[in-house]
């Protein structure tokens, strides 16, 4: 891909979230109303692209000129001035003036620059102090999208992802968003907003895509289908890539690649210390399409399955009978490996299980997890019996997530016990012993970790929640994502009481959030004794081999000097020298 001469190239920074390199086109959406298609036009069709907009606006003043008659008549009152203010908006000559120029300037079809146009003027109505004119920029929405409609009057949708590979540069991307994206057309993604540990990121990681939030850049400014680079090590996005510039990382990619080659082929050697210390390195998965993935990197198991997931496709979760036969097309897939249900962990920045009547305060702290669950008996007994129907195919526990304390764990069990009873009476195969997981990401959990232990089979610690809540940091917000500290002195003696309490009881813990596959901590994370590491199958081989390269007795000492230090900095340079030391070729 060889860059314009003309146009010079850009570097915007942002946070690296997800690892990889990618090179193609850009596919730009801002926030507030869909993209039109894009399309470069010749400089010939500029004039008609200029005259498709004029009919474009004209026809959208005639409609609403006939909607405030047709309000007036009904309410014989005021409320239709406000299709006054749009009509307005749509004879300003500076804004006219302004997409005709951007169709000339980009050389892009009249209704991408008018959203181009539109996106950029919200954009600087949203940052205006006054609450009131802020409030202007749904009206200004609105009628965007009526004469991005009125472009398009056969009745074909405007709203538009590209045919080819692209590379999405968004606003902000929510889990279904990014969940419902043409996968293969996506190469990669960058937002402005966003964070490391939002359901986005993660997806992009599952989906072995690079990605980057939080870029320092207005996304609508960017041209869309300029060339560009996505680099999600260090976070960059380079726009107009010079020649050098691409044979820079077009031989970092080959680099990676053949580092990626090497450790797949060690995907079937034991994730065991040099001293002999055996750790579980399984996956976290959201979709069954991701099993594939998982085969391939050699995982011992499903140590996260995020149910929740399941919702994207309808409205609400799939009846009993297609939760089963999912559950058992990975019990199948794994082979002999255990497979770890999650039941439902809607809310927060998921998608909700039921669209409530007003919008949470504050949604994390809200409606999420087993809370949801435990509201709706009916719901729940149908995804528990379901996991019980696929346990008669293979090895599989069950994990409840946000619980926060003994009493949420037992009316769950009891709404176990209960499935396994009426399953008992209909002649229904289960496995009677299904270990009952819990998750740790509630700091009351961690810190009852020992109450909890007599009535689980094992814990694994969520620690994208745990620290949020630990640190009372969103773990979606990028205002505060630079205090969101997985080594904080506060997480790390909150993974040791869970580990502890744990094996006091003789069961496992393990680790299914992000910070299980980030080999900065490896060290830490065996140290502290973790026994089970749950990752994305993408980087699994990567955290195979780090673990191989450690000794758990250096790992040990080290997690008792970092549980002896005051700041999450220097309980990270304590990991990071053994990483270091241990895996220099890993760490590049
Ligand atoms: C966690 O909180 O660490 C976790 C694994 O759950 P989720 O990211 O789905 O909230
Ligand atoms: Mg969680």
């Amino acid at each position: 891909m060889a860059a314009s001469p003309k146009k010079p190239e850009i570097t915007y920074s942002g946070i690296p979230a997800s690892p990889g390199i990618a090179i193609g086109p850009i596919h730009v959406i801002a926030r507030g109303f869909s993209s039109p298609e894009i399309y470069h036009i010749s400089e010939k069709l500029i004039p008609d692209e200029q005259k498709r907009f004029e009919q474009a606006v004209e026809l959208t003043k005639r409609q609403l000129v006939e909607l405030q008659k047709r309000l007036e008549s009904l309410s014989g009152n005021d409320d239709s001035e406000i299709f006054e203010a749009h009509v307005m908006l749509l004879e300003d000559k500076t804004l006219l003036n302004k997409v005709s120029s951007e169709i000339e300037k980009r050389k892009q079809n009249a209704e991408y620059s008018f959203y181009a146009v539109m996106q950029n003027f919200l954009e600087a109505m949203r940052r205006i102090p006054d609450p009131y004119l802020r409030e202007r920029t749904a009206d200004i929405e609105d009628v965007s999208q009526r004469v991005l409609r009125n472009f398009h009057l056969d009745d074909e949708p405007n709203h538009h992802e590209p045919d080819g590979k692209h590379i999405l540069l968004a606003y902000d991307l929510s889990p279904s968003d990014t969940a419902s994206s043409n996968r293969r057309n996506l190469m990669g993604f960058a937002t402005e907003q966003g964070s490391v540990n939002s359901h986005t990121a993660i997806l992009a990681r599952s989906f072995g895509v690079p990605a980057i939030v939080g870029l320092n850049a207005s996304v609508i400014q960017v041209t869309a289908l300029t060339p560009c680079i996505l680099d999600g090590y260090s976070g960059k996005l380079i726009l107009n890539p010079t020649e050098e510039t691409f044979e820079k990382y077009a031989s970092i990619a080959a680099k990676k690649d053949k580092l990626q080659t090497e450790l797949d082929s060690k995907r079937d050697e034991a994730t065991e210390t040099t001293d002999g210390r055996e750790l579980t390195l399984s996956a976290n998965i959201e979709f069954l399409d991701e099993l594939k993935q998982v085969s391939k990197s050699g995982a011992k198991g499903v140590g996260l399955y995020r149910t929740e997931f399941l919702l994207l496709n309808g409205k609400e979760m799939p009846d009993e009978f297609e939760q089963a036969e999912a559950y058992q097309k990975v019990v199948k897939e794994v082979k002999g490996h255990m497979t770890i249900v999650r039941t439902l962990d809607s809310g927060g920045d998921k998608l909700p299980v039921e669209l409530l009547t007003e919008p949470e305060p504050n949604p994390f702290l809200g409606w999420r997890g087993i809370r949801v669950s435990l509201a709706r008996p009916g719901m729940f007994r149908e995804q528990l019996r379901a996991i019980l129907r696929a346990s008669a195919f293979g090895k599989i526990s069950v994990m409840f997530p946000l619980v926060s304390g003994v009493s949420e764990l037992m009316e769950a069990k009891e709404h176990l016990l209960r499935c396994m009873d009426e399953l008992s009476k209909e002649n229904i195969a289960f496995d009677a012993y299904i270990p009952v997981g819990v998750m740790i990401e509630v700091p009351s959990a961690a810190v009852c970790a020992d109450l909890l232990a007599p009535h689980c089979d094992f814990f694994s610690i969520g620690t994208n929640d745990l620290i949020q809540y630990t640190v009372a940091v969103d773990r979606v917000n990028p205002h505060v994502a630079k205090l969101y500290k997985p080594t904080h002195p506060a997480v790390i003696r909150l993974i040791k009481n869970t580990v502890d309490a744990g094996s006091n009881h003789g069961i496992w813990t393990g680790i299914c959030g992000e910070m299980a596959g980030d080999i900065n901590v490896t060290p830490l994370l065996i140290g502290l004794g973790v026994e089970e590491l749950s990752v994305s199958p993408k980087i699994l081989p990567k955290v195979g081999q780090a673990i191989r390269s450690l000794s758990y007795a250096q790992c040990a000492s080290a997690a008792d000097e970092a549980l002896k230090k005051a700041n999450s900095s220097e309980i990270m340079n304590i990991s990071l020298e053994i990483a270091r030391d241990r895996y220099p070729d890993l760490m590049e």
